[in-house]
């Protein structure tokens, strides 16, 4: 099972109130605007944000590890290892406020990819380990779902925005809100809508108590072009 971060596990868009706080809050509106529209790719637009940021590593770790996240989701996440399922983050937000958070609401050692963030005085620079040719988001989790999974996994993905477009291609049972949510609309691809992980574990619980595990046919059929295109 695949997790975005930012505004599904956590209330808001982290990244975004970081940069916002910490950058320059006209440029970050700016970008994010053209990033919606298509305008300017993921990664661009945490390229261009990161270039404003003036903050100590301490302040930006204090900042964020107060964030709040889903009341729900810790319930949701033992329930998984519970069950035997295992639960990735991925995103394509920053790594240490996914560590500061997941630490302050007693969740460390989750595993997570993310873009990397590293301080410097009152700088940032970002490094982009998991960028795509594709280069539209700096994480990209479409490549992520492909490399973790093998053929016959029935692939799972929860998610809430924008840099979620690419892995739910791949995956078998969407759980999706707001961008997210409207995106699947549009395209055609089978969803369950979502407010809080309570949502998830109730629907959840009932496909894992009748063992109804179904894979969605177009996501099976495109994962297995792209494992045969590696
Ligand atoms: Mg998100």
């Amino acid at each position: 099972m695949f997790v975005d971060f930012d505004g599904t596990i956590t209330k808001v868009d982290v990244g975004n109130s970081f940069f916002r706080r910490f950058g320059s809050e006209a440029e970050s509106l700016k970008a994010v605007e053209k990033w919606k529209k298509g305008d300017l790719s993921g990664s661009g637009l945490l390229l261009q944000e990161a270039e404003y940021v003036d903050v100590s590593e301490k302040e930006a770790r204090e900042f964020c590890r107060a964030c709040e996240i889903d009341a729900s989701f810790k319930k949701f996440y033992l329930s998984c290892i519970e069950h035997g399922i295992d639960v990735t983050i991925l995103s394509d937000g920053l790594d240490f406020y996914i560590t500061e958070i997941l630490e302050a609401n007693g969740l460390p050692g989750i595993p997570f990819y993310s873009n990397i963030a590293h301080f410097d005085t009152r700088k940032i620079s970002i490094e982009l380990p998991y960028q795509s040719e594709c280069t539209k988001c700096g994480n990209c989790k479409g490549h992520q779902i492909l490399m973790m999974t093998g053929p016959d996994d029935v692939v799972v993905y929860i998610g809430n925005g924008f840099s979620d477009r690419c892995a739910v291609q791949y995956a078998d049972i969407v759980f999706a809100k707001d961008d997210l949510l409207r995106y699947c609309e549009e395209n055609n691809i089978t969803y369950f809508p979502f407010t809080s992980f309570d949502d998830i574990l109730v629907k959840f619980s009932k496909t894992v108590a009748s063992g109804n595990f179904r894979k969605r046919h177009r996501a099976e059929l495109n994962r297995r072009e792209a494992y045969s295109a590696e």
